[in-house]
């Protein structure tokens, strides 16, 4: 006999002190712990809290699981249960059978199966077979109940109950060849009294739990192998299979992330795995899903989370089984539970943002690779602008043009790429490079234009003459298809499948928040007007930089290169003239479409390499001259040749023409209303000298235009900081500049002395693997070196010029820990590329509201 205790509720057993049944709700009131009442035990107090209906059922607390094996304790369950459900172990009309789980204070691997077929008897299971109208799905059932009961409390081994299973093909027979094999081995019959059979589930669920097999799982868990385990006796009420079943089912559609019950129901009798067919829709349940809605978004607002549940539909009643986090929820899902939540008041705005982070944005925004585990995988490179794709090889630019025109999705596979190749690029779907790291061309290409790329792919081999190359150990042709994750550095064989499902809306919301939580603005690094609007639309507030030489990639190449190999100064100024013409008419699209924010044009800075022609090229086009000019100018260390504002020192012209065409273009869009806060920017200064030489070509330009045109353009100038002597030298340059802007790509270069084009591929493994770098300074900034010299420039920069204007535009502007350190330093912008400005929002917003919570926390300490 029990009692209850009449202000706990909690049922003791006078026939064994100290022994309690602890009915679903009543653990926390009686204060145990998830070690006490297992996750189901405490999911279930959760739920009974929270007023939402649950199944009856009761917990025995890890402590005393074993006392459950006894029949005293077992018949109490039984009883208690009975109680509760309204319903008796036996009855024919409303019959009632148990079922008995266990579970362990967390996730573990490896908790004894689930026996839900407690008080079946071969008597009854007529008349329960009658009531749910189908034999099979009780007879399944029950056969696996009784197996593991002879196995593991009666000792029967489990090579005879295999052998007595195999002849035995169907459901029913199963059941009676276990029965008549438990009877054989051990003298008696298996027990119709629904306590035994209690009685005995338990102890072959704590066998098995103690089994030296689950004892290993846990110690290779790095579990203790002594864990204990809560055990749960619940009602199994059994009911027509037209208006009964089960079911699981997820809050949130897998797609859209929006709420919406999501999942599938069984009719018949529950079993401890999902069938091996697929359940039913929703829908299709008796009632309908009203309460499961009213469960799932009850659990959603209290847990915070995508929830999943287990249901038990009876009669068209739902009750719940049991209730989680749901594992692994699609990222959509979270980011629009994070909306839902601070739109309905439950959660903070703020607090929302912080729930997912700037990389969880960035795989929001590309497209990815659908593996399934079986694919070859190519090579791995660098991951050098992300986003996936597949499409057929091009190895040259013009095969990549052919096919892109026919609507062919193009990979386009070549050694490097020069700015000749940006047509090319533009037109593939994807970019993959054996050389070149994640600064280099090719990277910044593809990232500007959102392409996803791998560059410096180890081993790739380009072969013209045959039509082939070889990517790791394989040589394909032209036309073969293969597939990339620009995330990853990953290259596949085949034709993969590509998720192209772009953002939820709700993001946008998310990164509005965003925005009301960050201090450091986020700027786009954009060459083009269809750049810069694809960049405000991701919500750019400006542009950090525009490289004037990408206005001369492709088929405007021999523009740049008629000024570089001029034959003489008369040819020279020609070319300006026509330069200028081209400048004045780029700068007025961009400028109209930056509309009133502030956009840093950059002067131009050529790498001779990108620009001259290859070698032989001129010559081959009947222009030896030309060829002569090419090779006279070809240098040993490109990157530190030539470059910046050293071509506009030797080509006194170059940059008053750009500036000329820069400031007419300004007037020209102020004519509509339009006025652009324009920002001049001075690239690969190290002496303050060039600087001051440049800025009065500058100052000069505009007052010629001023002159012609009757406007004054309002302007800032200031200058790159590059190189370490800039760094070092910026009191002195802040005297000429009314701006910085980091240029992080070469500061890195040449602080390290890495060529930012060469050292990825091999010397930035090895290092990474040998554990000297943790990630490609290229790609997150080194705080200690290349971070130390901004820090000391900004300090440096700052005692001269108090307000002065200070953003990064190298690459780091769109690393989230890069975008940290940043404002930390208190610069007023990061700029990057357009893809990468959500993540950036994102990552500025998440450094303020670190900075934000650990004020907070220093205070309150
Ligand atoms: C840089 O060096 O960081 C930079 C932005 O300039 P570029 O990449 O064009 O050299
Ligand atoms: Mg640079």
């Amino acid at each position: 006999m029990s009692v209850t205790d009449g202000t706990t509720g909690v049922v003791t057993q006078p026939e064994a002190p100290g022994l309690a049944l602890v009915p679903y709700g009543q653990g926390r009131i009686r204060g145990l712990d998830a070690d006490e009442l297992g996750a189901h035990g405490i999911a279930m107090d959760r739920l009974v809290a929270l007023g939402l209906p649950v199944v009856p059922g009761l917990t025995v607390p890890a402590g005393s699981a074993g006392s459950l094996g006894e029949p005293g304790t077992a018949r109490a369950a039984v009883e208690l249960v009975g109680q509760m459900s309204g319903r008796r172990v036996g009855d024919a009309t409303r019959p009632l059978l148990l079922r008995l789980s266990a579970s362990a204070p967390g996730e573990v691997a490896g908790l004894p199966p689930d026996l839900p077929c407690i008080g079946v008897t071969p008597d009854n299971a007529g008349d329960l077979c009658a009531v749910i109208g189908r034999a099979e799905a009780l007879d399944e059932v029950w056969a696996g109940t009784v197996r593991m009961i002879a196995e593991y409390a009666l000792g029967v081994p489990a090579a005879l109950l295999d052998d007595a299973l195999l002849d035995a093909p169907e459901p029913r027979a199963r059941v009676e060849a276990l029965l008549s094999l438990v009877t054989r081995h051990t003298g008696r019959p298996y027990p119709d009294d629904p306590a035994e059979q209690l009685a005995l589930a338990a102890r072959a669920v704590l066998a098995r739990w103690d089994s030296p097999r689950a004892r290993r799982s846990r110690r290779a868990q790095k579990l203790p192998a002594e864990l204990g385990i809560a055990l749960h006796v619940q009602a199994l009420r059994i009911g027509p299979a037209d208006r009964s079943g089960y079911g699981t089912a997820v809050s949130r559609h897998p797609e859209t992330g929006r709420f919406a019950p999501q999942g599938s129901f069984f009719r018949g009798v529950r079993r401890s795995a999902p069938p091996p067919h697929t359940g039913e829709a929703l829908e299709r349940l008796t009632g309908g899903t009203t309460l499961l809605e009213h469960s799932l978004l009850t659990l959603e607002r209290h847990l915070h989370a995508p929830v999943s549940v287990d249901f038990e539909v009876r009669d068209g009643e739902i009750s719940l089984l049991a209730a989680s986090v749901q594992s692994r929820p699609p990222l959509r899902a979270s980011v629009c539970l994070a909306v839902d939540l601070a739109r309905d008041g439950i959660l903070g705005k703020e607090e929302a943002v912080r729930r997912i982070g700037p990389a969880q944005v960035q795989e929001l925004l590309h497209p990815q690779l659908r593996l399934t585990g079986g694919e070859e995988l190519l090579v791995r490179g660098l991951p050098a602008s992300p986003g996936a794709a597949a499409g057929r090889i091009a190895l040259s630019s013009e095969r990549a043009l052919e096919l892109g025109a026919e609507g062919t999705p193009v990979v386009l596979v070549t050694h490097e790429t020069t700015p000749a190749d940006v047509p090319g690029m533009l037109a593939s779907a994807a970019v993959l490079t054996g050389t070149g790291g994640i600064a280099s061309h090719a990277a910044v290409v593809a990232r500007g234009a959102g392409k996803p790329a791998v560059c410096g792919a180890a081993g790739l081999r380009v072969d013209m003459a045959t039509g082939t190359v070889r990517i790791g150990d394989r040589v394909l042709h032209e036309g073969d298809p293969v597939s990339l994750d620009g995330r990853t550095g990953a290259v596949y064989a085949g034709t993969l499948s590509v998720s192209v499902a772009g953002p939820p809306p709700e993001l946008s919301t998310l990164l509005e928040w965003a925005d009301g939580a960050r201090r450091l603005g986020v700027r786009v690094n954009a060459d083009t007007a269809a750049e810069v609007s694809t960049a405000v639309a991701l919500g750019a507030e400006g542009v950090g930089l525009c490289r004037t030489e990408h206005q001369f990639l492709g088929d405007r190449l021999p523009l740049i290169r008629s000024v570089i190999l001029a034959a003489d100064p008369a040819a020279r100024d020609e070319a300006l003239i026509a330069l200028e013409r081209a400048q004045h008419e780029d700068f007025k699209a961009l400028l109209a479409a930056v509309g009133d924010r502030p956009v840093t044009v950059r002067l131009l800075d050529a790498p001779l390499h990108e620009f001259l022609p290859a070698p032989g090229e001129a010559g081959a086009a009947g222009d030896t001259a030309a060829e002569q000019r090419a090779a006279a100018l070809r240098e040993a260390n490109p990157m530190l040749g030539l470059r910046g504002v050293r071509l506009a020192m030797l080509h006194e012209r170059l940059y008053p023409a750009q500036a000329e065409a820069l400031f007419s273009a300004w007037a020209d869009v102020a004519a509509t209303g339009v006025t652009p806060q324009l920002e001049v920017m001075i690239p690969l200064v190290s002496l303050p000298e060039e600087l001051e030489a440049a800025a009065g070509f500058v100052r000069a330009a505009a007052e010629t235009v001023a002159a012609r045109t009757g406007v004054e353009v309002p302007y800032r100038l200031g200058t790159m900081i590059e190189t370490p002597r800039a760094a070092l030298l910026a009191a002195e340059l802040a005297e000429h500049a009314e701006f910085f802007s980091f240029g992080t790509n070469d500061l890195t270069q040449l602080t390290y002395g890495f060529s930012r084009d060469d050292v990825e591929r091999q010397v930035l493994t090895s290092y990474q693997e040998r554990g000297f770098l943790t990630a490609s300074p290229f790609a997150r900034l080194d705080p200690h070196g290349v971070g130390a010299l901004i820090a000391l420039a900004v300090e440096r920069a700052r005692s001269v010029r108090p307000d002065i204007k200070l953003g990064v535009c190298g690459e780091h502007g769109g690393d989230p820990e890069s975008i940290a350190f940043c404002d930390g330093l208190g610069l007023d912008y990061v700029s990057c590329s357009a893809h990468r400005v959500p993540v950036a929002r994102m990552a500025a917003a998440h450094s303020a509201l670190r900075a934000r919570g650990s004020d907070e926390n220093g205070t309150t300490a």
